[in-house]
């Protein structure tokens, strides 16, 4: 089988059933030239999904031959999430003085509670650029999604984001292939110890650790991304009182997402005091409670 089929060369690309990007390539039928059915093929996002269904395995899982009629009564799985194991990660989890954003959260809070934040959130330092921090996303049942990198500034506490953006993942730097990143919410382990607090959800890893030290009276999270709101995300949080703190500008798109699910609130404090420069700033909430 594997001699009749080969994947396509030159053509078009097709939606990953795995990532939902346009980037799959298929398989095609020597023969007949046609394209098998439409989940066989290869996606080309090696790194970040490397969703891969060979014809062989096809016919393995359906007992019938991949041919472009063929369709799947069941949706497609999403593959099993990729981990990273805790002892590379545990071992990030030091020198803190070569750490710009911890060195800046001591500028904010102090020792102890910047201490305290870096702990409790599993911010770790990594050497990929000097001063640069790891975001570590472990889920509910105490695994490593994955580890997001990121710099800031020591003194302001901004990103870098000159000359690039200089975000990457733990995965990527340690060429860990194929790795199927499925984030979880970022602090989504700290719903497990403390199943009291009414939840704040915020969209980066930044506000929602200055979020936890100026309003401890929550449990702070991050979809750790602009689009990554996603109502499957939010699972994790059954029946608790959760409210959504939308950068500005999200507002909309974060209230239409949380209008299916019982219990979520989103909060317009941001929209109802932005002033006209904070919105063309795309002002969040770390940036108002640091004022
Ligand atoms: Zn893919």
């Amino acid at each position: 089988m594997e001699y009749r089929y080969h994947l396509e060369r030159g053509g078009l690309k097709y939606i990953c059933p795995a990532c939902h990007q346009t980037r799959f390539v298929r398989y095609v039928d020597t023969e007949t030239g046609e394209h098998l059915s439409e989940d066989c093929g290869r996606c080309d996002r090696e790194d970040s999904c490397g969703f891969h269904l060979r014809p062989s395995e096809y016919f393995r899982q359906t007992g019938t031959r991949p041919t472009a009629a063929a369709r799947r009564k069941e949706p497609m799985p999403e593959p099993e999430p990729s981990f990273i194991d805790a002892e590379t990660a545990g071992r990030s989890l030091t020198a803190y003085e070569q750490n710009n954003f911890a060195l800046w959260l001591v500028r904010v809070f102090g020792e102890e509670t910047a201490f305290q934040l870096v702990d409790a959130y599993h911010v770790g330092t990594s050497k990929h650029w000097p001063g640069a921090c790891i975001f570590w996303q472990q889920d509910v049942t105490g695994k490593l999604r994955g580890g997001k990198i990121m710099l800031y500034n020591k003194e302001t506490g901004r990103r870098v984001t000159e000359p690039f953006p200089h975000v990457q993942w733990v995965h990527k730097v340690l060429k860990i292939q194929p790795y199927h990143l499925r984030q979880c919410l970022f602090g989504e382990h700290l719903l497990v110890a403390d199943r009291e607090r009414a939840v704040g959800i915020v969209e980066s890893e930044k506000t929602t650790v200055v979020a936890a030290g100026f309003m401890p009276e929550m449990l702070w999270l991050a979809t750790a991304g602009k689009n990554n709101l996603k109502a499957e995300r939010l699972d994790v949080l059954g029946g608790r009182n959760v409210t959504l703190f939308p950068d500005l500008g999200a507002f909309e798109k974060w209230e239409e997402i949380a209008r299916g699910m019982p219990g979520v609130k989103v909060s317009d404090i941001l929209e109802r005091r932005a002033s006209e420069a904070d919105r063309a700033g795309g002002l969040d909430l770390a940036d108002y409670l640091l004022r």
